[in-house]
């Protein structure tokens, strides 16, 4: 399963952290999932759980999605817009057609709550 193994590394990246940090718990973990990182945001909530139990540190932990949406680079106006559907879109800029998807395709670790 491909999100455990994110899970996986998440938290130990979230341990190093915490750890780091001196602090006794973790509460929340928030992740930036690009639409373009092939990340399965409900699959991963489902994991992270399975993937933090083993440490205390973590054993409350709440995960936290942010989906960052696709984005469309225009190649008219060369400016970028946000949008979900590939038919008929059209550049909110200069309303061309021409353009190409250039979602982020990773996945960050963008804050943490600790106790
Ligand atoms: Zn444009």
């Amino acid at each position: 399963m491909h999100e455990l193994s994110i899970a996986l590394s998440l938290v130990d990246q979230v341990r190093r952290i915490a750890e780091k940090e001196s602090a006794r718990q973790v509460v929340s973990v928030r992740v930036r999932v690009g639409a373009m990182s092939g990340v399965d945001g409900e699959a991963l909530t489902f994991c992270f759980p399975m993937a933090a139990r083993e440490f205390p540190i973590l054993e409350n932990a709440r995960l936290e999605i942010v989906a960052e949406p696709m984005q469309w680079f225009c190649l008219e106006c060369r400016q970028r817009f946000a949008g979900e559907s590939v038919s008929e879109r059209v550049c909110p800029h200069c309303g061309g057609l021409e353009h190409h998807l250039t979602g982020s395709d990773t996945l960050t670790l963008e804050s943490l709550e600790v106790a």
